[in-house]
């Protein structure tokens, strides 16, 4: 269910301004307003789904979708040769912040392993 409370519904509905880079019934990926990367996006489920905890067995296959749009727009950006980082962040110890699931796609860089 679409909430208009939700910043990123609003922006999937284009109720709020986001610089968009790929969307479909499904999804929709758009640049993060705070990179932490030379390249820095988000997919975001057009459901809202508040965090992976409330995932449902109908929602497997948008969960693969969000990772293969995600491999496709890292295609486009030139990054999936050198690599890449997917990350979803579930709850407050993990930094989430907006409670709408989004996938993080990070490249451009090195990045670390453990992350901080
Ligand atoms: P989280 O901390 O929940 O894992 O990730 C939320 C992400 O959303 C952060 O990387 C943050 O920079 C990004 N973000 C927050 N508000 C906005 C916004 O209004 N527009 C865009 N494009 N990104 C946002
Ligand atoms: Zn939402």
């Amino acid at each position: 269910m679409t909430s208009l409370n939700c910043l990123f519904c609003r922006i999937a509905a284009k109720k709020a301004a986001a610089r968009i880079i790929y969307e479909d019934e499904t999804c929709v990926a758009f640049e993060d307003i705070a990179p932490q990367a030379p390249v820095h996006f988000l997919v975001v489920p057009r459901k809202h789904i508040a965090t992976t905890l409330e995932l449902e067995d109908g929602d497997d296959a948008l969960i693969g979708h969000l990772f293969r749009v995600a491999n496709r727009i890292a295609g486009d950006k030139k990054i999936s040769g050198r690599g890449f980082r997917m990350v979803m962040n579930t709850n407050p110890e993990a930094g989430q912040s907006v409670y709408h699931i989004h996938l993080h796609v990070l490249g451009g860089r090195p990045m670390r392993w453990p992350p901080g």
